[in-house]
């Protein structure tokens, strides 16, 4: 299975691919639906950028007829993934299309009803796309079928799940200590399509508006989650595995395949690399994710090992490979430099044990956002 770097359309003439492939890897993970971010871009035509949400390709006739239309970024018009296709079809090597799908802040705060709704019933997190919806549903299908035409080997699918409350937007400000508890109940959405879906729901957002509601009173922070939110959190694994196996369908009929991308890693790492406590596969269903389920109704699933300490590499990767049993395709992302990698050596251990662990492939992201020495590091690695 090839070795994937993950990258992003940029500059007036999109990705280059000999520069991304001379990192020693065997193919390319393209943005080709992105959010906004201001990313500091090392070795970038510009060393900081902003990036706006939307697809990197025009829409075509994907979206007819839908409420949810994503943006279209400027330049798409000039079509870089296709350029990029053509590109890595002659070099023989593989293109991935990936895709940011329920995380859009545009979209968002144009149709803040289709956002999710905390226990309060407040719609205070415009980047968060609700899975219940049945126009987010829509959306992330016809997202999903717009990527695959793109003429694309697989397309990779991230925040295909729920939010959470330490991401719903992009300035975000508390000077309560809410503590995990109360902090994940207020990530939970309690939306009118959510509602009818899931068991005991409104006993639940009771639960969460209490747990939430004596802390923004002036209690201590809440560290002990009730059952009935642990349970209603796990009870929407349904949702978002029927979305991803209707998303995977089409993706199939246009020729391709969907990769769900598992950001658990990233909620539990992305910050300093320093995971802690089980291994992520067993705190999935905190975004709505259940491996076992979700895994065989996917042909491949990706996880992000952001961890610095080889052991918890090898450990995150062991845990979501029993989770998916042998027949779906596990990739292990890492980041090759700060905050989780500090040496050639490092990152090859890293490599190693994701390999020895259960993975089939490993990728590596990504390649705009790291210094070119850090990415030289990913040829010892090993593709
Ligand atoms: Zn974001
Ligand atoms: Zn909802």
């Amino acid at each position: 299975m090839d070795s994937s770097l993950f990258a992003m359309v940029e500059g007036p003439r999109g990705a280059d691919a000999a520069r991304i492939l001379s990192h020693g890897v065997s193919s390319i993970t393209i943005g080709a639906a992105y959010h906004r971010a201001r990313d500091v871009t090392p070795h970038g035509t510009t060393r900081v950028t902003f990036r706006h949400d939307g697809v990197h390709f025009p829409l075509g006739d994907h979206f007819d007829g839908l409420r949810l239309v994503p943006p279209v970024q400027k330049g798409a018009d000039r079509e870089p993934i296709r350029a990029l296709r053509d590109e890595t079809r002659e070099l023989g090597v593989a293109l991935h299309g990936w895709g940011v799908f329920l995380h859009n802040t545009t979209l968002g705060l144009a149709f803040p009803d289709v956002t999710q709704e905390n226990c309060f019933g407040d719609r205070a997190a415009p980047a968060d796309l609700c899975p219940s919806h049945p126009d987010v549903r829509a959306y992330a299908v016809a997202l999903g079928r717009a990527i695959a035409r793109q003429g694309v080997d697989s397309v990779v699918a991230e925040s295909l799940h729920f939010g959470t409350f330490g991401h719903g937007y992009h300035h975000e400000r508390s000077f309560v200590d809410l503590g995990p508890a109360a902090e994940f109940a207020l990530g939970l959405c309690f939306c009118a399509h959510c509602l009818p879906r899931l068991p005991d729901a409104e006993k639940a957002r009771d639960v969460a508006a209490r747990l939430a509601g004596d802390v923004l009173d002036g209690g201590p922070p809440a560290s002990d989650l009730p059952g009935v939110l642990t349970e209603y959190a796990r009870a929407r694994a349904p949702i978002v595995t029927s979305l991803a196996a209707e998303v995977a369908a089409a993706v199939a009929a246009e020729g391709s395949q969907l990769t769900f991308l598992d950001l658990t890693g990233a909620v539990l790492g992305y910050a300093d690399g320093r995971p802690t406590g089980a291994p992520a596969a067993d705190s999935a269903w905190r975004i709505g994710v259940d491996p076992a389920a979700l895994g065989s109704a996917v042909p491949s699933y990706a996880i992000l090992c952001y961890a610095h300490d080889t052991v918890r590499v090898g450990e995150d990767v062991a845990a979501y490979r029993a989770a998916l049993g042998p027949d779906t395709a596990l990739r292990a992302v890492l980041r090759p430099g700060h905050p989780d990698t500090t040496s050639a050596g490092h990152l090859s251990a890293k490599a190693a044990a994701a390999r020895a662990s259960g993975a089939d492939a490993v990728d590596y992201y990504a390649y705009d956002l790291f210094p070119l020495p850090a990415l030289d590091r990913i040829r010892s690695a090993g593709a």
